[in-house]
């Protein structure tokens, strides 16, 4: 009888070692998940000039935004990608706000009340083109899903987005 209700103990307790253990699990995938972002933050992410194409880094914000190069409301964001089967660097997509949409999104950030809009989607563009589609439309869906290595033509699993270097690294 003793030895029965030792053994129910000993199954319970490997029951919250494998519910701490799934805890665990889930809180290390989701600072994974997060972390690219903090990178992000601390480095800036990459613009591009679609006035004077040249690529700067500036801090995380709503895209199209001022140039350093040439003072053009021209920035917009640049998906940059490495090939981890070639080495490649390279340049996935452009994104930018429609001027509206990005005057609301400021907005809603001030907590001003903003109704939605029928499409607010971010406008993705293929790098050195400056030719915008919604994200939500068929061109935006198939830039956004159909990265690949220039070189190798490698993709999915095989390329990574890559940040500006931070001091710390
Ligand atoms: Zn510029
Ligand atoms: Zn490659």
């Amino acid at each position: 009888m003793h030895s029965l209700r030792s053994n129910k103990g000993g199954s319970q307790s490997a029951l919250a070692i494998v519910a701490i253990v799934c805890t665990v699990i889930a809180v290390y995938f989701i600072v994974k998940q997060t972390r690219p972002k903090q990178q992000a933050t601390s480095g800036g992410v990459f613009y591009y000039c679609t006035s004077c194409q040249k690529e700067f880094a500036a801090p995380d914000q709503d895209p199209p935004i001022k140039c350093p190069h040439c003072n053009q409301m021209a920035g917009v964001y640049l998906r940059k990608c490495k090939c981890n089967k070639c080495g490649k660097a390279f340049r996935a997509y452009l994104l930018k706000w429609d001027l509206d949409v990005k005057q609301r999104r400021e907005q809603r950030r001030r907590g001003e009340n903003v109704p939605y809009g029928e499409d607010e989607s971010e406008l993705i563009s293929e790098p050195d083109t400056d030719n915008w589609f919604s994200s939500a439309s068929p061109e935006g869906i198939y830039i956004l899903g159909n990265i690949a290595c220039p070189e190798c033509e490698a993709s999915g699993e095989n390329i990574e987005p890559i940040f500006p270097k931070t001091d710390e690294e």
